[in-house]
């Protein structure tokens, strides 16, 4: 097996959208320090800039020049949580880039899968618009790259950070060729991803959302992970596997209220590279987006890139607890006409 790759960079602390936000440069630092101690194991690529075109597959260009534009400006704000510095354009470009960097790498047969640690973190980005702490879609970026520069069909992208990616499940809900499948708390910010939203046109089934109510945990995530999320993905026979990997539905997190342990993003991670081995020559390929406390930031990253390397210690298999029976049940109802559940 060829290595598993992180990618990390200390300048993505050079985003600094505010005093005490909650994304703020510390998480990159905490990263940086753990991966310098204890991460011999894998590969740690430098990242690359993400060129203005293939930002731009993503993004509309009088948006992106927008975003530009506040380059060496002061705090400019484009919502109420959102705001970018004076090196925010440089540091966006820098994430999207990085996670383009990832996937080059496994395309082009040097590693095996990987985890692009990047910040501004970007599903909530949308066509036009910054939004939730995000700029540029990074996980919509990188399926663009893969499709347009290597020819890459059909394309899984799981988001298991615990706000609902709007941006990237609106960029794909009419293509029945990337299937955006999302566990997020719910309600929460940003208020999208309702059960009855499956996609439309063509792309009718190919989205896929799991709300959550506060207090899922491990044991639910478990069963979700073994009866909705594996067939699911199984099903589909994605090419790669595309993972926006936030860590905010951990228990520690202040922004939310799922109570997940790193055991349960093992589930999590653990399903689709079983998945990727399945159906995609194993190519799968995380992105950071959101995780707010540094500690389960840390304890998360670690556990879920011990898994893309292979390294699988034995986890406690839960019974079905009764709020996992309900959720199986409703998710069931919602998606049995469109996946073999
Ligand atoms: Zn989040």
């Amino acid at each position: 097996m060829l290595p598993t790759a992180i990618v990390i960079d200390q300048r993505y602390a050079r985003h600094r959208p505010g005093q005490h936000h909650p994304e703020r440069p510390e998480r990159i630092t905490s990263l940086v320090a753990w991966a310098e101690e204890a991460q011999d194991a894998v590969e740690k690529l430098p990242p690359r800039y993400a060129t203005n075109e293939e930002i731009c597959r993503a993004h509309d260009p009088t948006y992106v020049e927008r975003v530009a534009a506040t380059a060496q400006q002061p705090l400019v704000h484009f919502d109420p949580d959102t705001a970018a510095c004076s090196d925010t354009y440089d540091t966006a470009r820098l994430a999207a880039g990085g996670f383009l960097t990832l996937l080059e790498a496994i395309v082009q047969g040097g590693v095996e899968n990987g985890f692009a640690l990047v910040r501004p973190p970007g599903h909530h980005a949308e066509y036009r618009r910054a939004m939730g702490f995000c700029f540029f879609n990074n996980v919509v970026i990188g399926a663009e790259h893969l499709r347009r520069r290597f020819g890459t069909e059909r394309i899984l992208i799981v988001d298991w950070d615990v706000h609902h990616g709007n941006g990237t499940q609106h960029f794909y809900e009419r293509d029945p060729n990337v299937l955006y499948l999302s566990l997020h708390q719910w309600p929460l910010y940003p208020g999208t991803g309702d059960l009855t939203e499956v996609g439309t046109g063509a792309g009718e089934g190919f989205t896929v959302n799991l709300p959550l109510p506060a207090g899922t945990g491990d044991a639910e995530i478990y069963h979700l992970a073994k009866e909705i999320v594996q067939p699911v993905a199984l099903a589909f026979r994605p090419d790669f596997v595309l993972v926006s990997a936030g860590f905010d539905g951990h228990r520690r997190d202040p922004l939310a209220e799922l109570a997940l342990t790193d055991t349960g993003y093992r589930y999590l991670a653990r399903t689709l590279v079983e998945v990727a081995a399945a159906t995609a020559g194993g190519r799968i390929a995380l992105v950071l987006e959101g995780g707010y406390d540094l500690t389960a930031l840390v304890q998360c990253t670690h556990a879920v890139t011990q898994e893309l390397a292979g390294q699988r210690p034995k986890l406690p298999e839960p019974p079905v607890t009764a709020a996992a029976k309900v959720l199986l049940e409703r998710f069931h109802r919602a998606f049995e006409r469109y996946w073999p559940l």
